[in-house]
């Protein structure tokens, strides 16, 4: 059973991503390391003993779906209404509307845990506070006014309404119809699928968030616009009102996270007793705009997948671990032991079990530097501002992809420490190898996250703001050398081999986007985000190590830098020389 990591959750956020210096600083108000501590510390009491013991009911019963209505897993709704009451929605929400303003650090760190109980539940607030922050920055004063708070306390909860069948990863494909009403209102007509909590019995009310285009509104991503569509219209006191014309047509039946409710939804078919088709929306930000009010949500919700991620990979560590540690088979060398001893001892489990945490621990630090930037960035004015929103903007994409893709890694190496058993349901591994499959499609898939990488976050600052990073790592394994800590062996070494290949393949893909050789460059991109994560994934575990002086993040982070950052020469190699082969043998094949 999981149990949250309270200790090191606290020591990341501290030490190796920054939140000490800025609690010192006072950029936080009067937030103190104590109050963090006590936040923290109730999260992982309500992560581990509330949600995680319903993750299974949640996996095998499933969000049910009987005519035009979704019940949740027994127990779940309860489970929603303990966690909101508790305060946990509004952690990270404006002050103005209810929210506690908590550093946005701190909501991810209790994401995380909230995740490892489990990710179906932890969804559901992740669409919620992105919908508070699209709202926040722009929607009207009248808009604010009537949803904010209720969103804000996860009284009503939010969705995120993009994807239509022939539009996924390109959302210019769109075809959703919003129609002016002439009273200041639109009327939606469409079908989108796939949406997450679309319907469900948590709250009274549903907020969706749904991307249209006006009537002549140019082709293409600059002719979307954001809409507000409640499922019931709010009466004059707030409440829930008159039902809407947006109703949830089926939910489907997935690999993993099924008591997510994944819905199609179906705007304007004309189901709502009394009421015209259409379904009634108001716009949020300017026409034409919405793409750009969209990825306000959409970056907070990147973040938070690859949040998703870390949570994954931990739970399936501490899986692993008790099982490793209980299961006997053989007899590992050196066990002195009667019989046969704990598969934990036997070097290639321990590979295995390392891999795990180590992986688990510099995703983790990745996720929480990119949150660590927002929050700089929203409590800094002019050139810091932009230089903290540059960070966030090019942390995102390895925080989504690189954290995603170590959530399936670990969950798969979790299966594999069960043996049979990690195939058999019983154990619980399965269903987090299901359930991380799905992190790294949605919310941009990562060869999408790749690609922003390589062409929009490379060249921020005339392509100086990622040297000026990978400067501040260099400085963390030079710190690392110097401490001369003991069982360091050739950390610092590994270290700045794997920044030597950063920086080259940074360099590489910069001068061939400037060439125009974009082909080659997007060959790279995949290989370049896996290099771009392993390689700061290995600094910031210095940098724990530095902070922590302890036996434990010293041998994690050697053991780090040898084995898993030595693959930085292979992926600056596939980076800079891969494309060759690949059109040639793609073009083979085809023809
Ligand atoms: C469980 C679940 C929950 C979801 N929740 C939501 C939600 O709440 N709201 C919402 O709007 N959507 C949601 N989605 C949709 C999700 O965001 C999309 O599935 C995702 O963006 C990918 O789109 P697609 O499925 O159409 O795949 P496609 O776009 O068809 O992509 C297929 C493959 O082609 C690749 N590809 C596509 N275009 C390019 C390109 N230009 N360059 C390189 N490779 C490319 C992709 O990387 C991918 O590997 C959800 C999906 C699922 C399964």
């Amino acid at each position: 059973m999981y149990r949250a990591p309270v200790d090191e959750i606290a020591f990341t956020l501290k030490h190796v991503v920054g939140l000490e210096k800025g609690l010192a600083d006072g950029r936080f108000g009067d937030l103190s390391a104590d109050l963090v501590d006590a936040v923290l510390t109730e999260a992982g009491r309500f992560a581990t003993e509330e949600i995680a013991p319903l993750a299974k009911i949640g996996d095998s019963q499933g969000a049910r779906f009987k005519d035009g209505k979704v019940t949740m897993p027994d127990g779940w709704r309860d489970l929603y209404h303990r966690w909101k009451d508790g305060g946990w929605n509004a952690l990270a929400g404006p002050v103005d509307f209810g929210g506690q303003g908590l550093p946005i650090m701190l909501a991810i760190a209790t994401m995380e845990m909230w995740c490892s109980g489990s990710v179906a539940f932890g969804l559901g607030p992740t669409l919620t506070q992105g919908a508070v922050e699209a709202l926040d920055k722009h929607g009207s004063e009248e808009l604010k006014a009537i949803y904010l708070e209720k969103l804000v306390s996860g009284e009503w909860m939010g969705t995120m309404n993009l994807t239509e069948p022939q539009a996924g990863s390109d959302l210019a494909a769109l075809k959703s119809r919003a129609v002016p009403a002439g009273d200041g209102t639109y009327r939606i007509f469409g079908q989108k699928i796939f949406i997450t909590y679309g319907e469900h019995d948590f709250t009274d009310n549903i907020v969706h968030l749904v991307l249209a285009r006006l009537p002549d509104a140019p082709a293409g991503t600059r002719g979307i616009s954001l809409f507000l569509v409640p499922k019931f219209i709010p009466d004059a006191d707030g409440r829930p009102g008159r039902r809407n014309d947006a109703f949830c047509h089926s939910i489907e039946h997935k690999l993993g996270i099924h008591a997510s409710p994944t819905c199609t939804m179906i705007y304007g078919d004309g189901k709502a007793d009394g009421m015209e088709p259409g379904a009634i929306g108001w716009l949020v930000g300017e026409e034409n705009r919405g793409l750009a009010c969209m990825f306000t949500m959409m970056n907070n919700a990147r973040l938070q997948v690859g949040i998703e991620g870390v949570a994954i990979a931990e739970t399936a560590y501490q899986k692993a671990l008790a099982y490793a540690s209980d299961r006997r088979q053989g007899r590992a060398p050196g066990y002195a032991g009667e019989g046969m001893s704990p598969i934990a001892g036997h070097p290639d489990v321990k590979r295995n079990l390392l891999t795990m945490k180590s992986l688990t621990q510099a995703s983790r630090a990745i996720a929480y530097s990119c949150a660590h930037a927002l929050d700089m960035a929203h409590s800094s004015d002019g050139a810091d501002a932009t230089f903290w929103q540059e960070r966030a903007n090019l942390l995102t994409p390895i925080a989504k992809a690189f954290s995603t893709d170590i959530g399936v890694e670990a969950a798969s190496i979790g299966v594999q420490i069960h043996g049979g058993m990690g195939f058999i349901e019983e154990t619980g591994a399965a269903s987090l190898y299901r359930d991380a499959r799905i992190a790294p499609i949605y919310e941009g898939t990562n060869g999408i996250q790749a690609i922003d990488l390589v062409t929009r976050k490379l060249p921020q600052s005339g392509g100086e703001h990622v040297l000026g990073y990978i400067g501040e790592l260099k400085a963390d394994a030079e710190a690392l050398r110097k401490s001369n800590l003991p069982g360091l062996g050739r950390t610092a070494d590994r270290l700045d081999a794997a920044l030597a290949d950063f920086e080259g393949a940074t360099r590489w893909l910069q001068q061939a986007m400037a060439d125009g050789r974009i082909a080659e460059a997007l060959a790279g991109a995949t290989p370049y985000l896996r290099l771009f994560g392993l390689a700061s994934g290995g600094a910031y575990l210095a940098r724990g190590a530095v902070a922590g002086r302890d036996v434990a993040r010293v041998s994690l982070a050697r053991f780090y830098a040898e084995n898993l950052v030595s693959e930085s020469a292979a992926l600056r190699d596939r980076v800079e020389n891969g494309a060759e082969s690949l059109e040639a043998a793609a073009a083979a094949l085809a023809g």
